[in-house]
This record gives structure tokens, C-alpha cells and sequence, in this order.
């Protein structure tokens, strides 16, 4: 990370404690390591990307619906899914530091590092050798590999490593009030399983005919040993996913659409096509048969924001296994091949799971800017997030130009009308221009000035967040003024 990079992302991460964003958990008692809280603004910001993605999802397609499935499930859906036997990492832990780290991004982080120095073939190489133990899961080789790169613990400044070994990343808790193995329930890893076991009850329920997709949005859990850039990598985080059942047979055409529209719903933000990329998945896990990641490039890197996954019918054979009750389909439909239908069959699934967090990451880190306002005659600047209007926490600020003269209740009066529709804000505190400033940190897209002039005419000023343009409006326009630029038609359509 270049100065100014790793400078912009610090920036970021004190903007959005600032004002109200972000918080690291329980601050008070020092934090706790990979566990933030979302404040009053950042709330709304995540709200409004959940609106996105919802809408874009489950009311655009009529054969995608929502659900909500709890977090605690029977404890044999994590046998059945494969996660209590294979949902880990390779640890390796430093022995003077006794700190512990990934194996693979120990690696990661030294490919990188080659890149940095011009050595490129080298980490090609390197990224070669770790796939490959990766994937046969050689653990000896990937601590050969750590020793053969002479890399050494940051904290210790020594290469005396442990074995790697494999570290279970499902949190576990007991239900009921005595403590016994057999009562051990997890903390889901991913929603996904929610929805696959719920698969047949919607079907059903819905007369869904396939293609047809479920769709949820929650919370998930993960015991990541390092915690790093901020709320990249936590340990209660939210996904939203999307589970699509297909024929089999189709996966490779639907795996290609969902890949394609899903890069769509990003770009549709008006983010700056450069700073996407995919990436193709060489170690799939142990239900895919293809998988891509949308990547964006943060400040620290390109990293995965979110993954489209070709799961087979992996999940739905292992639950109809585990639970002996039948996961099949009957599709009514003529195979043309055969002029019979279809018949009884376990659909194909393709996933599309994206990290919540990660995306309000990107989403203020694109946002940001520091913007030099300096003229010839003074110096100035301000901070102002360059929020997509659909996503900015609040839609409109509301100023009374003095505290006196009716104009408090003037501008409470038209902010009456405007809050039915429209998430605002009333500020009467300080000159006008600090009061524009505060509205920029927070990307408020509009700023509405009531004056003397308001009284007579029912006219205001409305100041734009990008331009700072003013402008004179009727009050009775505001109305249309922010609907239309708000107005989530313009993101869906
Ligand atoms: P990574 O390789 O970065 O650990 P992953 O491949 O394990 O991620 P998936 O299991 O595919 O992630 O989960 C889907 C999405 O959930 C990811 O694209 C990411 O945006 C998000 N996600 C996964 N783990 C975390 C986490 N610990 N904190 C925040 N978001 C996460």
C-alpha cells in the first residue's frame, strides 16, 4: 500500500467514526477485535444498499422471492453441508510471538510483495506452488513453502513456525441449560442454508416453477483468526445471497448470467468500471464446480466483494441425504429430447453471495473525496461523499437561515411535508456554510435554505452536493426536486 493509499484509507475509516458511521464495538472496553457497529448514518447507508439489492433481486424478477430464515439451525444441516468437517483454515502460529496467521495469506501477502518489487515471475511461481497445496491440502508444503520465502512474523521478526493446521471457523454455543455435546448448535457461517433447506416449502408454497430463486439478507458468523482492514474481514458480518435452482444441464448458461448481471447491479452505481475485476477461483470448495469472485480495488488491494458460485446439487443431495426426506423437483415441463416431461430430478444451483460490509466499504471509499475548494484570494476544502442519491442516509437537509423571524417554523413546515416521503434533516446551528459542510461529510444530496424571501413568496435556495450550485425553487417543487433525483427507478432501470 502506497503512502497516500494507506493514508486515504485511514481518511476513511476516521471519517466514518467522525460522523457517525462506523464504530468500533464496545469502544469503551477497548473493542472488541473484528466487531464493528454501524452508527445512526451508517445504518441508512446500509439499509438503503439492502433496498438495492432486494429490489434488484426479488421485485425485478418474478420468479425470485425473499425469505428469512434464523441464524440457529439443527446442528446436522452443518454436517450435511460439509462445514463441521471442512469449513477451516490453515493456521500457522508464530512461536515467539505466539501469534497466529493464515497460512495462505501469509503466502498471499508475500506474492504480492513480489508483484510490488517488479519479481513477477516469481510470484507467479509461488502462487502456482500454494494452489497446489492448497487444493490437495498439503499442509507440510504450504509451511515449506512460509520457510522457503524466510517469512518472518511481523510481531516476533522470526520464521519460528509451527505446523499449519486446520482451524474450524463456525462459532458453537449450547441450547438449553445443560452443557452436553449432543446439545452443540453453531452460529450459521453463510445464510445460504437457510435457504436450501427451505427450498421445498417455498416451492410449494410459492407453485415456483424452475428457474426459480430464493433470496435473503443476514447476519453470519465466522471465526476468523485475524482481524484485518477494519470491516473487510469480521466476525459477524452480513451476506446477501441468492440461491438459483436449475435444471441440470443449465447451470453453465444461468452460472454466466448471474456473473454477468451481478457485475451490472455494481457498475449501475456508477462506479468507475477499472476497479472491478473478476476472479476466477483455481482451490473451488467443496461444492462448486465453478466460482468467480467480483473483485474492487480497495485502497490496500483488490479483494472479493462478493462470489458467484456454481454449487451443483451438492447441497440439496447432502440434505436429502442427512435428513432422509426427498429434495426433488417434479418438472412438468417436455424434454424435447425425449417428448416426456422432465420428470423428478435435484435442481442445480447457482449462488450469488455478496458481503454486505464489503460493499459499504467500497461504497464510502468510492464516495470520499477531499476536495480543494482554494481560490486566489482563500484557502479552503471540504470532505463530501459523492454517495449515489438512492444510497445517502439522508436525502435532504433543511436550514432555516436565522433562528429568528419565523423562520424556524417556516422550515419546520415545509420539513413536515417532505418527511413523509424523504429521509431529512433539520440543522439551525452555525453559519450557513458550516451547516453545508456537515451535510457534505454525510453525502446529503440536497441542502435547503429557508430565508426572509420564503415568507413572502414560499421560494427557497436549494444547494447541490456536487456542484454546490444554488438555485431558487418554489417550496410546493421540492417535492418533484428531490423525488426525482432520489427516486430508486433511476438505479433499477
Ligand atoms: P474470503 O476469501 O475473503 O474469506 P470467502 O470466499 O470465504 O471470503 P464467501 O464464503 O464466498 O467468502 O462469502 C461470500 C461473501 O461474504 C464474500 O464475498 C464477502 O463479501 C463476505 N464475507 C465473507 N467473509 C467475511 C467476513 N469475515 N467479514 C465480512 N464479509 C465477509
Amino acid at each position: 500500500m502506497s503512502k497516500n493509499t494507506d493514508e486515504l484509507f485511514k481518511n476513511v475509516i476516521a471519517h466514518a467514526k467522525e460522523y457517525g458511521f462506523v464504530f468500533p464495538s464496545s469502544e469503551i472496553y477497548d473493542g472488541l477485535s473484528a466487531v464493528y457497529d454501524y452508527g445512526q448514518f451508517g445504518a441508512e447507508l446500509k439499509n438503503n444498499l439492502k433496498t438495492y439489492w432486494w429490489k434488484s433481486m426479488v421485485q425485478l424478477h418474478d420468479n425470485i422471492v425473499g425469505i428469512d430464515s434464523a441464524i440457529f439451525m439443527h446442528p446436522k444441516i452443518w454436517k450435511a453441508s460439509g462445514h463441521v468437517d471442512g469449513f477451516s483454515d490453515p493456521m500457522i502460529d508464530n512461536k515467539d510471538s505466539n501469534k497466529r496467521y493464515r497460512a495462505d495469506q501469509l503466502l498471499e501477502d508475500r506474492i504480492a510483495k513480489l508483484d510490488e518489487e517488479g519479481k513477477t515471475s516469481e510470484a507467479e511461481e509461488l502462487q502456482v506452488e500454494m494452489d497446489n497445496a492448497l487444493k490437495a491440502e498439503n499442509l507440510p508444503r504450504l509451511r515449506e513453502l512460509i520457510i522457503e520465502q524466510n517469512i518472518k512474523c511481523p510481531i516476533s521478526g522470526t520464521a519460528n513456525w509451527t505446523e499449519v493446521r486446520q482451524f474450524n471457523l463456525m462459532f458453537s454455543t449450547q441450547v438449553g441449560a445443560i452443557a452436553d455435546e449432543s446439545d452443540t448448535i453453531y452460529l450459521r457461517p453463510e445464510t445460504a442454508q437457510g435457504i436450501f433447506v427451505n427450498y421445498l416449502n417455498v416451492q410449494k408454497s410459492g407453485r415456483m416453477k424452475i428457474p426459480f430463486g430464493i433470496a435473503q439478507i443476514g447476519k453470519a458468523f465466522r471465526n476468523e483468526v485475524i482481524a484485518r482492514q477494519f470491516i473487510i474481514r469480521m466476525r459477524e458480518f452480513e451476506q446477501m445471497e441468492m440461491q438459483y435452482f436449475v435444471r441440470p444441464g443449465t447451470q453453465k448458461e444461468w452460472f454466466e448470467k448471474w456473473k454477468a448481471a451481478r457485475l451490472k447491479w455494481h457498475l449501475a452505481l456508477g462506479t468507475d468500471a477499472a476497479k472491478y475485476r473478476y476472479h476466477e477461483h483455481t482451490k473451488l470448495a467443496h461444492y462448486a464446480d465453478a466460482a468467480y469472485d467480483i473483485e474492487f480495488e480497495f485502497p490496500f488491494g483488490f479483494k472479493e466483494v462478493e462470489g458467484i458460485h456454481s454449487r451443483t446439487d451438492f447441497d440439496l443431495s447432502q440434505h436429502q441425504q442427512f435428513s432422509g426426506k426427498k429434495m426433488q423437483y417434479f418438472d412438468p415441463e417436455i424434454d424435447p429430447a425425449t417428448d416426456k416431461p422432465y420428470g423428478n430430478y435435484i435442481p442445480y444451483v447457482i449462488e450469488t453471495s455478496i458481503g454486505l460490509d464489503r460493499m459499504f466499504l467500497l461504497t464510502m471509499i468510492n464516495a470520499y473525496e477531499e476536495e480543494d475548494l482554494s481560490t486566489a484570494e482563500k484557502q479552503d476544502s471540504r470532505t463530501v461523499l459523492h454517495l449515489h442519491p438512492c444510497l445517502a442516509p439522508v436525502k435532504a437537509a433543511i436550514f432555516p437561515l436565522t433562528k429568528k423571524d419565523g423562520l424556524p417554523e417556516k422550515a419546520r413546515e415545509i420539513m413536515d411535508q417532505l418527511k413523509l416521503d424523504f429521509n431529512l434533516q433539520y440543522e439551525e446551528k452555525d453559519a450557513i456554510g458550516k451547516r453545508y459542510r456537515r451535510q457534505d461529510a454525510i453525502g446529503t444530496p440536497f441542502c435547503i435554505t429557508v430565508d426572509h424571501q420564503t415568507l413572502e413568496d414560499n421560494t427557497v435556495t436549494i444547494r447541490h452536493r456536487d456542484s454546490m450550485q444554488q438555485e431558487r425553487v418554489a417550496a410546493d417543487e421540492l417535492d418533484k426536486i428531490i423525488g426525482d433525483l432520489v427516486s430508486w427507478k433511476n438505479l433499477l432501470k
